[in-house]
């Protein structure tokens, strides 16, 4: 665990943010500042500071988190209307905490 991260403290239960989803690998929770009418986080237990830091080991993580994230796409209802699911990497690709995570963006287009 990273001192001073703050997704480190989030998925080590340090914070009362509410989880939406948890097992032995990932966690979700809802963006605190959502740019979508659904907007949340699927963020690993372990901390990785960016795509660009995956090692081989981490694919199955990965798979999983991509798989979380479409079963809480379901559950937020949004699974049929469609989502995005998006990693930002490093500063000029708009991350700005450094502990690996997955945004679902969804719930705009909802009548289509
Ligand atoms: P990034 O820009 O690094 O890809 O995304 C970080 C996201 O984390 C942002 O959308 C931001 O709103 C969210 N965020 C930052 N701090 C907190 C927090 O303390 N709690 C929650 N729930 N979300 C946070
Ligand atoms: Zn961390």
């Amino acid at each position: 665990m990273a001192e001073e991260c703050i997704f480190c403290n989030i998925v080590n239960g340090k914070t009362d943010t509410q989880f939406l989803y948890r097992d032995d690998r990932v966690v979700a929770f809802a963006d605190i500042h959502p740019h979508a009418p659904v907007h949340d986080l699927i963020v690993p237990f372990q901390h990785i500071r960016s795509v660009n830091d995956l090692q081989s080991l981490d694919q199955e993580l990965m798979a999983h988190m991509v798989m979380t994230g479409r079963e809480l796409a379901r559950q937020r209802g949004v699974d049929q209307s469609g989502y995005k699911l998006l990693f930002n990497v490093e500063w000029g690709g708009g991350q700005r905490i450094f502990h690996i995570h997955m945004h679902l963006l969804g719930g705009w287009d909802k009548e289509k």
